[in-house]
């Protein structure tokens, strides 16, 4: 058998109701596009969920809320849903994904259940305003290292394909280098017809040349995750992917695309070979 392959399903507990103006984000209410807008789904749900994600062999789950980030009802809401989703599923790495969080935020998700916290940088810090206005790149970067001083695992990444240049892409890798993350999830731009970046300027080349040079910056043991944009450019030739360096993949929806169906991405893995990966240390 070839590596095994690490297995990440996200939720979506709050969706779609965000005042920021992230140029790539469909979940800003000011671009109007067409997706599911809920408030916080029930813990039951979310259980529940978590236990389906588990059953199709995820080890990383992912509670993200829309929104810049934290403020006390939501840290609350997410520490309790931590804590109902570690009560009732074994082995399974919690990933929090929530904006902007402090450090006694943090703590207060850690205590709680949370392993591991998701804040991706994006782009570089050069492009950055050109993609969001509303809040800047080095509040990002803070967040990040606010992660690792609560001693929460990091996972952090960006998105490629948002009009970016070649230096920015190098800039962006550097700098989630900098803050050496135990995963990184890459994201190829989903175009959307409502988002104000109309188009995805990466091909299927440039994205495996960014995992390969992604796989060499990060190191042999940490998680590389092809993230959103998967199924608009490998599919079918998954194995270009993982042969170029990546050891991590989410499974089943993302926040508001529909991914491919996780039988469909099992029967893959078999085919080419590659496990499913039963422990969360990237090797
Ligand atoms: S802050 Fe997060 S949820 Fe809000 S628009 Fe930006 S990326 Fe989307």
């Amino acid at each position: 058998m070839k590596k095994e392959i690490f297995l990440c399903a996200i939720n979506n507990i709050l969706s779609g109701t965000c005042l920021e103006d992230c140029k790539f984000c469909t979940q800003s209410v000011r671009y109007h596009a067409d997706i599911e807008r809920y408030n916080y789904k029930s813990i039951d749900t979310i259980v529940e969920e978590a236990k389906k994600a588990k059953s199709y062999g995820a080890l990383g789950y992912c509670l993200v809320t829309a929104g810049k980030g934290l403020d006390d009802k939501k840290v609350d809401f997410v520490a309790r849903a931590a804590q109902a989703v570690k009560a009732e599923v074994d082995n399974i790495n919690l990933i929090a994904c929530n904006g902007t969080a402090s450090l006694e935020q943090l703590r207060y998700l850690k205590e709680h259940g949370i392993d591991s916290y998701n804040h991706n940088l994006e782009t570089s810090e050069a492009y950055y305003p050109s993609i969001c206005t509303t809040h800047n790149w080095s509040e990002r970067y803070e967040t990040c290292q606010n992660a690792k001083s609560v001693g929460l695992q990091l996972c952090s990444g960006g998105i490629f394909g948002m009009g970016e240049t070649a230096e920015d892409r190098t800039s962006l890798l550097n700098s989630i280098a900098s803050l050496s993350p135990e995963s990184t999830p890459l994201n190829f731009y989903h175009p959307n017809i409502a988002l104000p970046i109309k188009s995805r300027n990466i091909s299927r080349d440039e994205a495996l040349e960014i995992v390969k040079r992604a796989r060499k910056l990060f190191g042999e043991n940490k998680l590389l995750m092809v993230a959103a944009g998967r199924e608009l450019l490998f599919d079918g030739c998954e194995e270009l992917m993982f042969e170029a360096g990546a050891n991590s993949m989410v499974i089943g929806n993302y926040l508001t695309t529909v991914g491919d169906a996780p039988q469909k991405d099992k029967k893959m893995l078999e085919r080419l070979g590659y496990g499913v990966a039963t422990t969360c240390d990237g090797k």
